[in-house]
């Protein structure tokens, strides 16, 4: 889940997700939202 930084609404699925993997560093899971409320994509880490 992530909370749309346009319009503060929860979306609860992403509409993608992949492993974003940096030499030397853990790799983080990222997620790309589409905000039902305002039709905002956005990237946020999922947990
Ligand atoms: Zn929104």
């Amino acid at each position: 889940m992530a909370k749309c930084p346009k319009c503060g609404t929860n979306v609860e699925n992403p509409v993608k997700t992949w492993v974003l993997a940096p030499k030397g560093r853990r790799a983080v899971t990222i997620g790309l939202f589409k905000c039902p409320v305002c039709g905002a994509y956005f990237r946020a880490g999922i947990k």
